[in-house]
């Protein structure tokens, strides 16, 4: 006797209510950058807002973790900040300019984004968790930033800067594997009970 198989359904596809915006070319500021060297002082001057900004906000979360580990990185981070922003400041004098801060936007949002993890989360491992999340988003910027900064010092011809960035891209990197290692290790198992 021959089985009857069931017609396998056919899933309904959802249509995306995603709409694609009419683009416009964006006009240019009187004081926007023309040259290469011009984007990359505004890119110090950012990251070094962004740099001073963290010297004040790792304290917090710091202060906020329960975990012995992600407290001791946190602190060794922190003193590796305070030096970010020395290496900035010998950046600008490399170039002959004097240490100029520019509000970074994506770094203030990262920062109210971690303060609103830590308000959402009760302390212990999950709030632990929120602030490595939250530290990881820090650290991807700065990754990013740093990286992009080192390739125009490069071609800009800007070896002391240069060699200034890739010392701190490296401590960026290192700290987010950190992170990782703290959150594999134990921090997310003990986030789950
Ligand atoms: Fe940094
Ligand atoms: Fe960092």
């Amino acid at each position: 006797m021959a089985t009857t198989t069931k017609k396998p359904t056919k899933p309904t596809a959802t249509k995306s209510k995603t709409t694609v915006a009419f683009a416009k070319k964006v006009p240019a500021k009187k004081d926007a950058a023309k040259e290469l060297k011009d984007l990359f002082e505004d890119g110090l001057k950012d990251i070094y807002w962004a740099e001073k900004a963290l010297t004040k906000a790792l304290p917090k979360m710091q202060k906020n973790a329960t975990d012995t580990k992600l407290k001791a990185a946190i602190g060794a981070h922190l003193a590796e900040t305070i030096n970010h922003v020395k290496r900035l400041e010998d950046c600008f004098a490399a170039l002959g300019k004097k240490a100029q801060a520019k509000k970074c936007d994506a770094m203030q949002g990262l920062l109210d984004e971690g303060k609103s993890i830590m308000e959402e989360t009760k302390p212990g491992p999950v709030r632990d968790a929120g602030i490595i999340a939250a530290s990881q988003k820090v650290e991807h910027y700065e990754i990013a930033t740093y990286g992009t900064l080192a390739a125009f010092a490069k071609v800009l011809n800007q070896n002391k800067c240069l060699k200034e960035l890739l010392k701190t891209l490296q401590e960026e990197k290192n700290c987010d594997e950190l992170l990782t290692s703290i959150a594999d290790t134990a921090l997310n198992t003990k986030a789950m009970n």
